[in-house]
């Protein structure tokens, strides 16, 4: 086994030159409980409560030593972190990249207990994490690494219990593996995992379903800024599952993407970039950088670049206090999780910046999750217009919801979606009676 992770130390993705990274400084953990704090001061939340509310309720680390084909045994660390079930089953994906470590999972566990609740599914929050480079370990690799973090954390799962799905660098495969190996321990369960494969009881519609969801904000808030959708242009930050779906999608609407990057460069066309031929080519492994038309650009520059809508897409704290002067764009929808640092968002907001927030923008992920998650333990399956339909109107209905209270209490979206979702998972937990 070649072990290409092991080749690449922790951070190397944010070292690959001008990849336009955030510097170190604030992290993950640090802007989603500055959002959750700023959250309670606004609607009064006891001390108390908060302190149930501030910390996971249950954090697991395992060791996945994996032989190397040197004979030598390298040893990652795998994650999952269940931070709040008071409205359902621990939800959340499971992310390899060797930045991930306990505080990073902590973060985006924490952001799934908000995301789940201002979608109004039954869910409470989870995230997991492996700190390998997923996007450069051989098929075989991947499937050790994978099996065995499932053999060691499977205690902490259940289709009742924690139901993982695909984040940065896994995808439906992994799901599979997953499956496949809580199977072997427990009998076949298809609802221990979302985002599987449609052959193996995957839902239609789950992995577009990221970047299909911004779409239908963007399409509630469009009118809000006088935006008209046929002839915007759009820049995307990581063209991935949901970065790639998102400029997919909003090419239907007629909007033009002129700028795309990857963790490795990007590329801008003022003429428009032809999303369905770029995804051709990542789909089979390429870089945005290879695509033939186009001029590149230093990635770093990329949420700089004139456009109507950014739509960071990659990893979080993208936009930070050092760039986000330089966001020209009217509308930046988070496809990512936790791309915009604290004092970026103030930035934002004071420019007049219209920011759909991640734990809005990005949740058509989990809610098709959901729907995968109900067709399984029932044994049948929608179709995709069915899907994207039920899709569409979640989006709309957690939209219309959360700009409601924006407007009535005077509140950007993220601090309005922030409030919605601590008085809903509050009222959950006092119901349960454990707070
Ligand atoms: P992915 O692995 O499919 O794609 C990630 C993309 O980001 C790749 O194109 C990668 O090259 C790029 N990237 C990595 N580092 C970068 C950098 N420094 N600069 C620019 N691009 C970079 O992952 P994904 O599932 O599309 O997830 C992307 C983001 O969306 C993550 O923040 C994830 O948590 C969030 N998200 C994913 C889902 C989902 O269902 N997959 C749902 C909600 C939110």
């Amino acid at each position: 086994m070649a072990l290409a992770g092991n080749r690449k130390s922790k951070g190397q993705a944010r070292d690959v030159p001008g990849n336009g990274a955030a510097p170190p400084g604030v992290s993950d953990i640090e802007s989603v409980r500055h959002y959750f704090d700023s959250a309670c001061d606004r609607l009064g939340v006891a001390d108390d409560v908060r302190d149930v509310l501030r910390e996971p309720y249950r954090e697991t680390s395992v060791q996945i030593p994996i032989r190397q084909s040197d004979g030598r045994i390298h040893v990652y660390t795998g994650y999952r972190v269940q931070h709040n079930g008071a409205r359902g089953p621990y939800k959340g994906g499971l992310r390899y990249h060797p930045d991930v470590d306990l505080d990073s999972v902590r973060a985006l566990a924490m952001l799934m207990t908000w995301k789940t609740a201002i979608a109004d599914i039954p869910y409470g929050g989870a995230k997991g994490g492996i700190n390998c480079a997923g996007d450069l370990l051989d098929e075989q690799e991947k499937q050790s690494i994978t099996r065995s973090f499932m053999d060691k954390i499977h205690k902490v799962l259940g289709p009742d219990r924690d139901i993982m799905a695909p984040d940065v660098n896994t995808d439906a495969q992994v799901m599979a593996w997953l499956m496949d190996e809580y199977g072997k321990l427990k009998g076949h369960t298809p609802a221990i995992v979302t985002g599987k494969p449609i052959q193996l009881e995957g839902s239609y519609g789950r992995e577009s379903a990221g970047g299909r969801g911004l779409t239908y904000l963007f399409r509630e808030a469009a009118p809000k800024i006088e935006l008209a959708p046929a002839g915007a242009t759009c820049a995307v930050q990581g063209f991935g599952k949901v970065g790639s779906w998102a400029a997919r999608v909003l090419g239907q609407f007629g909007v033009k993407v002129i700028a795309v990057s990857d963790a490795y460069g990007a590329i801008r066309d003022d003429e428009g970039i032809d999303v369905e031929l770029l995804t051709a080519l990542t789909a089979a492994g390429g870089k945005v950088t290879e695509f033939g038309s186009g001029e590149q650009i230093p990635a770093e520059d990329l949420v700089a670049v004139e456009c109507d809508i950014l739509v960071p897409a990659a990893l979080g704290g993208m936009i930070h206090e050092g760039n986000a002067d330089r966001v020209v764009a009217k509308m930046v929808i988070e496809g990512a999780n936790g791309p915009t640092t604290p004092a970026a968002d103030e930035l934002l907001s004071d420019k007049g910046v219209y920011v759909i927030p991640d734990v809005m923008a990005n949740a058509g992920g989990v809610i098709v999750s959901y729907f995968e998650w109900v067709q399984n333990m029932q044994h049948f399956r929608w179709d995709e217009r069915e899907i994207n339909d039920k899709l569409g109107t979640a989006m709309r209905r957690l939209f219309r919801e959360v700009d409601a209270v924006a407007r009535e209490r005077d509140l950007t979206l993220r601090k309005a979606a922030y409030e919605v979702a601590i008085e809903r998972v509050v009222a959950s937990a006092k119901m349960r009676g454990y707070i």
